[in-house]
């Protein structure tokens, strides 16, 4: 979800980078074409349909739902409307098929912010990391009370650490940037690396608000190219690491606080606290391309059954209070986006958890590992 509503930007410098979809367009000599734009660059959409409707013969349809992430991909309603091709903006491509061909186009920002003012947040962070590479904490018996704070810890893992290095990452219209920051943060003394994640991501150092699988124990910190609270969220919330922001839009520096992490912690906590009496439960399946988990909710019904509750299995496209609050269940686990849980959790009347904090509940995992972000791999 890197360009989302609100989100501040100079949209003359961004590179929509239409050519390749142009010639596609024309070498397949494609009729009609649907036109997929996340939200913050919709304002832009007619400019774009224009120009490709000038240098091709092709009609272009605007697909205008809401589309937040490439896991929104449209599918089969616009084959039916004889859509040949489908140009897909702001996002790459995830290990997912739609069904449709698509063609994935970057947008890029050509800001590059100071790097000075982010320097005392890497150098305190850093200060953290070796803090907890030299106290490892050892396996022990801990009291309910005890685990449970250390789930509420924003950085209170257990996974040992084996290094303090800088993870360089960033949201995919400033990925251009890594290898050059790269560069210039070795050169202040850091130990850098740009994590390579799973199948669901595309480059070196991306990160989803649902993925950030290129974390691992050698990676002690964090600096963040991007604006908004979304990533660094998930990425604080996966990984227990603290993290650095230098915002290419403003030249903003900051880091993400981990007071906030803790906020949600404890509101995940309370979230799951009461679930503890819930008899029955919604389970939400996304029918979206990239976020439908049937097995996943499946399993969540299995275990639901296990533990003598109910669970019904509810899809939709779309989820929202308005069409999930009526139903007279005692709490929702959602297996769509893992986001809607814990960032939109108090426009909800009725608790709404992710699978592991269900299984939390039902006493199947544990408090003391520490919170675990429920992870589209
Ligand atoms: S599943 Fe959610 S967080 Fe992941 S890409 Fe889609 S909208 Fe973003």
């Amino acid at each position: 979800m890197p360009l989302g509503p609100g989100t501040t930007m100079d949209l003359d410098r961004h590179d929509f980078q239409l050519t390749e979809l142009i010639e596609r367009i024309q070498s397949n000599d494609n009729r009609l074409v649907a036109l997929q734009i996340p939200e913050g660059l919709k304002m832009q959409a007619l400019e774009m349909m224009d120009t490709i409707e000038t240098e091709t013969s092709a009609k272009v349809i605007l697909a205008a739902d809401p589309c937040y992430g490439a896991c929104d991909l449209v599918h089969d309603k616009m084959g039916m409307m004889g859509v040949e091709l489908v140009a897909h903006m702001g996002h790459s491509q995830m290990n997912i098929d739609s069904g449709m061909p698509t063609q994935f186009i970057d947008v890029t920002y050509d800001g590059e912010p100071e790097l000075e003012p982010i320097i005392p947040f890497l150098e305190a962070h850093r200060a953290m990391a070796r803090q907890r590479m030299e106290n490892q904490p050892a396996p022990e018996d801990l009291s309910e009370e005890e685990a449970q704070d250390r789930f509420m810890d924003a950085v209170g893992r257990l996974a040992p650490l084996t290094g303090t290095k800088l993870g360089l990452v960033g949201s995919i219209q400033h990925l251009h940037l890594l290898p050059e920051y790269f560069d210039r943060l070795e050169k202040a003394g850091y130990e850098v690396e740009i994590p390579i994640g799973g199948a669901r991501l595309s480059f070196p150092g991306q990160v989803l608000g649902c993925n950030y699988s290129g974390d691992d124990d050698s990676i002690g910190h964090y600096l963040f190219l991007g604006s908004g609270d979304f990533h660094p969220i998930g990425l604080v919330l996966h990984t227990g690491k603290p993290l650095a922001i230098l915002d290419p839009y403003s030249g903003e520096a900051r880091e993400m606080s981990l007071k906030h992490i803790e906020r949600i912690l404890r509101q995940r906590f309370g979230l799951i606290m009461a679930c503890g009496d819930a008899q029955s439960f919604g389970i939400l399946i996304g029918e979206k391309p990239g976020q439908m988990r049937r097995s996943l909710a499946l399993r969540m019904k299995r275990i639901l059954e296990k533990h003598g509750k109910k669970g019904y299995l509810l899809a939709l496209e779309h989820v929202g209070p308005e069409l999930i609050d009526f139903y007279p269940v005692d709490a929702f686990v959602n297996t769509a986006c893992p986001r809607i849980a814990i960032d939109d959790a108090v426009r909800y009347q009725k608790p709404l958890i992710t699978p592991y904090e269900l299984e939390v509940s039902l006493g199947e995992k544990k408090w003391e590992t520490g919170y675990q972000f429920d992870e589209i791999p």
